[in-house]
């Protein structure tokens, strides 16, 4: 917590009427507090998932299937080790696993993905399963959220990804996803984990039927959460994409561009304990994602080269290492790679472009003309 805390009720006005540029002079002014070093940073990763089968429903989803149909998917450990084998091949470092939810997905089966992933790619970071997949390994398998976690600990899991909090509010979840954890259940897990050791990240999925009150409860949860634990690395919000989902229809505002920009902003000063704020070339567009670094933001997530959630609802975009260093550069900054910690593993300074080699590893192959 800092001396210059917003308030709950101030932070509600200047997130609903304050003037965008006035929020965007306000975060630039605390991203320089914070990351005086002009780098933002990202990751090399990708996204699979182990299986699209779910029974929770949620009404912004297009990616869950019924154990039915033609398309549903489960894998076996060793068919997910094969999205490792790509990640190693592409010199990715990290991992992203997350699946649906469904009665067969036991704490054995996730504890047996960790073994697997840590015993034959040591190399790659597991970035492994949200808090609903944790909730509902512990409901099966007849355990606490707490044994799960530690099972995950023991078996070399450090980090887990923050997806699944859409909005932290009682009454959105209940219209949206009334089958799902609700906030109380968000915040357990990523407590709990935080106490056995896990850093994990903070997402917030908006634009759909929250209302800016919402927003603000979303926020002063995680916020709350973070003074006690410290244990948020990152808050990454993006936007609901509607295609293909059944939400779509009981939405009648959707957030423009602006409205990324405001969120972006506002919870770089509103999130005042929290290290990291990303902004993404993915979930937006990549000029948006570069524009928004304009507004606070110090990282700009994963190259995520393989994908399927946003995929189902036909948002896709794409791009690689070389992809990434001319957008932050485009945007003035330097890019600078991390890990899942977000601990900065290497900069490029000076390297125009890389190539790949067959075993994975990054060569430079273009000097910049001014070195
Ligand atoms: S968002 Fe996750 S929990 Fe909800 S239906 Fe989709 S896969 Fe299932």
């Amino acid at each position: 917590m800092t001396d210059s805390r917003i308030p709950f009720d101030e932070g509600l006005r200047l997130f609903k009427f304050a003037p965008l540029k006035e929020l965007q002079l306000r975060a630039q002014k605390e991203r320089i507090k914070r990351h005086p070093k002009n780098y933002v940073s990202f990751v090399l990763d990708s996204n699979p998932n182990y299986t699209n089968i779910c029974d929770v429903d949620c009404t912004f989803c297009a990616f869950y299937r019924t154990p039915k149909a033609k398309d549903a998917y489960m894998k076996s450990p060793e068919e997910v080790m094969k999205h490792f084998a790509f990640a190693k091949s592409a010199g990715l470092t990290t991992v992203l696993l997350q699946g649906g939810v469904h009665k067969d997905i036991t704490c054995d089966y996730l504890v047996s993905l960790v073994k697997l992933a840590r015993k034959e790619y040591p190399e790659i970071h597991p970035h492994f399963f949200s808090a609903v997949e944790i909730w509902n390994a512990a409901k099966v398998s007849n355990m606490s959220v707490h044994d799960v976690l530690k099972a995950l600990w023991d078996a070399g899991q450090r980090t887990l990804p923050g997806g699944g909090a859409e909005i932290l509010s009682e009454s959105v979840r209940t219209r949206v996803s009334p089958k799902k954890i609700g906030p109380n259940g968000w915040i357990e897990v990523h407590e709990t984990a935080h106490k056995i050791g896990f850093k994990t990240t903070a997402t917030m999925m908006y634009g759909h039927i929250e209302t800016p009150e919402d927003v603000l409860e979303h926020l002063e949860t995680i916020r709350a959460l973070q003074d006690k634990t410290s244990g948020f690395s990152s808050f990454i919000p993006w936007s609901y994409k509607s295609n293909k989902t059944a939400l779509r229809r009981r939405v009648h505002n959707w957030a423009g561009i602006d409205a990324y920009f405001r969120i972006i902003a506002f919870s770089r000063i509103y999130l005042d304990n929290f290290p990291h704020i990303a902004s993404s070339w993915f979930g937006e567009g990549k000029q948006v994602g570069i524009d928004s670094l304009q507004y606070g933001a110090d990282d700009f997530g994963g190259t995520i080269h393989e994908e399927n959630v946003h995929k189902a609802t036909d948002h896709i975009n794409t791009t690689d290492l070389n992809g990434m260093l001319r957008m932050i550069r485009q945007a003035g900054f330097e890019p600078a790679q991390r890990d899942s910690f977000y601990n900065i593993i290497r900069t490029y300074e000076g390297i125009d472009s890389v190539e790949l080699t067959k075993e994975g590893k990054v060569v430079e192959v273009e000097q910049m003309a001014h070195t």
